[in-house]
């Protein structure tokens, strides 16, 4: 029996724990993380043309055109580890990008099963860029103070070094959040609409997030 591909999204402004989520969720649901933001920095750090195309948008808080990330990720749910769907971190940011998803997953007969709209508050969020340090390895988000890890500098999972990303300072985090409520945050409301969209109270300990989240998703999957 070959049961439909699951598509959730994790919607939700910069820093409001849409990564540090999404290593419990992939592994309840058994999804490939699909992160936007791991994708460019991946092809940055390797120099490709996409990532030099990427960068200057990165540096200022802006978002890439639409065109280059919608085929960006497009391109990676074709591959053969997304056939059972993915579970979808940063992407769709824009109306443009969402119908296009929607486009795309139509003509296959295929729909978004869930989205998960993570609410924090602005001043939390800033608190939280500036203090986020990631996994140069995995990309496993951590926090001087609300998440350490176990050795300082290091990542409890594999080892590797942590550090900041450049666009975590308060300026970038603020032009960041700015984006999201002008062109993000009209995505609530399309989900809204079609049915999909369920409110996560993201301003609670990391445990009680996830626990909300897996509740959201429960009958979607078998999840242990
Ligand atoms: P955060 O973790 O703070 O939410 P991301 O890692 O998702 O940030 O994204 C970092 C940067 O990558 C964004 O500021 C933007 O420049 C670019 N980016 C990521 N996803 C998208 C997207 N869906 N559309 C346009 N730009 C994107
Ligand atoms: P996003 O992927 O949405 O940009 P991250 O998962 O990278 O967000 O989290 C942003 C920062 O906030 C990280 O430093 C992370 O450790 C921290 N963080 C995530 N969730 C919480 C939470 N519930 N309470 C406090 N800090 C959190």
């Amino acid at each position: 029996m070959t049961t439909k591909p699951t598509y959730i999204i994790l919607l939700g402004p910069p820093a409001s724990g849409k990564g540090t989520q999404a290593t419990k969720l992939r592994e309840a649901l058994d999804l490939p993380h699909v992160a936007s933001g791991d994708l460019f920095r991946y092809n940055l750090k390797n120099e490709t043309a996409l990532g030099l195309k990427a960068k200057q948008y990165m540096d200022r808080g802006e978002l890439v055109p639409d065109d280059v990330t919608i085929a960006m990720v497009l391109d990676r749910l074709a591959q053969p580890d997304c056939a059972g769907g993915a579970l979808l971190d940063g992407f769709p940011r824009t109306i443009a990008q969402a119908e296009a998803l929607d486009a795309a997953l139509a003509r296959q007969g295929l729909n978004i099963d869930r989205v998960l709209n993570i609410l924090v508050p602005d001043e939390e969020l800033i608190a939280r860029i500036t203090g986020r340090r990631l996994c140069r390895t995995c990309g496993e988000p951590y926090h001087m103070m609300f998440k350490k890890p176990k050795v300082s500098g290091i990542c409890d999972l594999d080892g590797g070094e942590l550090y900041q990303r450049a666009d975590d300072t308060e300026e970038t985090a603020r032009n960041r959040l700015e984006v999201y409520w002008k062109q993000t945050s009209p995505l609530i409301a399309y989900y809204r609409e079609a049915g999909a969209l369920v409110d996560v109270d993201g301003n609670q300990p990391i445990a009680a997030v996830t626990q909300a989240l897996m509740a959201a998703v429960s009958d979607l999957k078998t999840i242990e």
